[in-house]
């Protein structure tokens, strides 16, 4: 009887034992954790934000790491990799009052100024459109601290400011002041119909392979926190470029997947 009463306890114990390491362990695994992207600090951030939408842990990570679980403006923080091709300026990454990129070069006689390699890389690509009879200009480039906040603040005398940061960056904000983005036309359409244009379309099968992604594509507003611009291209060197292409993916997604890790 005694040997009984102890066989059943010491299974009681074994139970109750297993029980609670597999708790335990269950406990240890985070979800989140498994991606090279991690970041410990942001840890309860995805837990919330996962709550909230029902995406899979690796879009939470990099959406939470982009900063979209926070309104635009609200968190941002200095921009990385500065004189890089991969360096990131949007809503959540600025630049100083006094970041001049190096090596701005003219574009032709225009004073519009771009970083020469994307200059470089641009007329290369410009050339090669040129064959095919499609004419691409750059409307617009390299643009300082203070001439986007002159322009910024032009926006503002007639627009409310919730609508002018859809389409225009605050100073310190713009990707422009990279030296790495270019506005393009083909010089016979307005900019902003780009899209309906022949060079348009040549650029959306070939502008990766001079180191150019559309920057602001349409459907991923909420990630770049831009209005699609089919004008907008920006340099980021022919490796990522293609990564990006091949990815149909954002610059901002890819960046912290692949860069800031
Ligand atoms: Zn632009």
């Amino acid at each position: 009887m005694k040997k009984k009463l102890f066989i059943i306890l010491f299974l009681i114990i074994i139970i109750s034992l297993s029980f609670l390491l597999k708790k335990n362990t269950k406990k240890e695994i985070n979800p989140f954790q498994e991606f090279p992207f991690y970041k410990e600090h942001l840890q309860q951030e995805y837990e919330e934000y996962q709550k909230q939408n029902n995406y899979s842990f690796k879009k939470t990570v990099i959406n939470v790491n982009i900063g979209i679980n926070k309104p635009f403006y609200t968190n941002s923080s200095p921009a990385k990799y500065l004189n890089t091709n991969y360096i990131l300026v949007n809503k959540y990454n600025y630049l100083s009052k006094d970041y001049i990129p190096n090596n701005l070069v003219n574009v032709n006689s225009s004073g519009i100024r771009l970083v020469k390699e994307a200059y470089d890389s641009f007329k290369d690509m410009a050339n090669n459109a040129k064959k095919e009879n499609l004419n691409l200009r750059i409307i617009s480039a390299y643009r300082s601290f203070e001439y986007q906040n002159n322009l910024y603040n032009k926006y503002l005398q007639k627009d409310p400011q919730d609508k002018v940061d859809t389409y225009s960056a605050r100073p310190g904000y713009s990707e422009h002041q990279t030296g790495l983005s270019i506005d393009i036309d083909n010089k016979n359409i307005d900019y902003n119909k780009f899209h309906l244009t022949k060079e348009y379309t040549w650029m959306q099968n070939n502008a990766y392979k001079y180191g150019f992604i559309l920057r602001y594509p349409l459907g991923k507003e909420v990630i770049t926190g831009y209005q699609y611009e089919s004008w907008h291209y920006r340099y980021v060197g022919k490796k990522i470029a293609k990564e990006i292409h091949d990815l149909n993916t954002t610059f901002e997604e890819y960046y912290y997947e692949f860069i800031d890790i």
